[in-house]
């Protein structure tokens, strides 16, 4: 079972992502937890290099292949791999978030990055992906950012990165759970859990 949770700064992926882990390992299931940029030793060079300020000026297409680079490290290494052997995967962050980001975001071809996402992960959707979903102002509230390349983009680009995230979710909603992420930790997480409970293996 392949579980993803996507979203825009502060909406809370990390921890509904180690909650719905923890809840998992409780039950007694083998549960991988791991996130995107820079699950793997390659991936984490790969997220310095998209993350770092002096990457200002990156280009839109070259910043989408190094993230579909560290994704097919990380299906390659660690999500396939774990799935094999029947462990469950519950992923911080997944495709969508390119296709959010740099389709939506910097305006690339939607369709175009879902192609080589698909080469690059060999096919591999998510039998579930949890949309954390919060204005862009609301999650920026949360944290006290040290701001990173991509934090100091100019509010519509986040407008954008949201309402993409709320496009992928609508077109295919039996594979989708939107959740309202400005809501209390403990709903969200409980709403999270009504929902996997629906597909998990007896
Ligand atoms: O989820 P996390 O905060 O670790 O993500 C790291 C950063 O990478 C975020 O600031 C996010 O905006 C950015 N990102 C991106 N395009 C992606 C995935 C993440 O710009 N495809
Ligand atoms: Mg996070």
């Amino acid at each position: 079972l392949f579980l993803a949770f996507e979203g825009g700064e502060g909406a809370g992926k990390t921890t509904q992502a180690r909650l719905a882990a923890i809840w998992l390992r409780d039950q007694g299931f083998d549960v991988v937890s791991t996130n995107e940029p820079g699950a793997t030793k390659v991936g984490m060079r790969l997220r310095a290099i998209l993350l770092d300020r002096e990457s200002a000026g990156l280009s839109a297409r070259a910043e989408t292949m190094l993230y579909a680079a560290d994704r097919a490290d990380h299906v390659a290494n660690v999500i396939r791999p774990a799935l094999e052997r029947g462990a469950i995967v519950v992923t911080d962050r997944y495709i969508d978030s390119s296709l959010a980001y740099q389709g939506y975001g910097r305006q690339l071809p939607v369709e175009e990055i879902a192609k080589v996402n698909e080469w690059a992960t060999a096919n591999l959707v998510p039998d579930l992906t949890i949309l954390l979903d919060i204005p862009p102002e609301a999650g920026f509230d949360r944290f006290a950012y040290p701001a990173d390349r991509m934090e100091s983009e100019p509010r519509d680009f986040h407008d954008r990165v949201r309402r993409g995230f709320r496009t992928l979710a609508a077109a295919e909603p039996d594979r989708y759970l939107v959740v309202d992420a400005s809501r209390s930790q403990t709903d969200i997480s409980r709403e999270i859990q009504d929902r996997i409970r629906q597909i998990l293996p007896d």
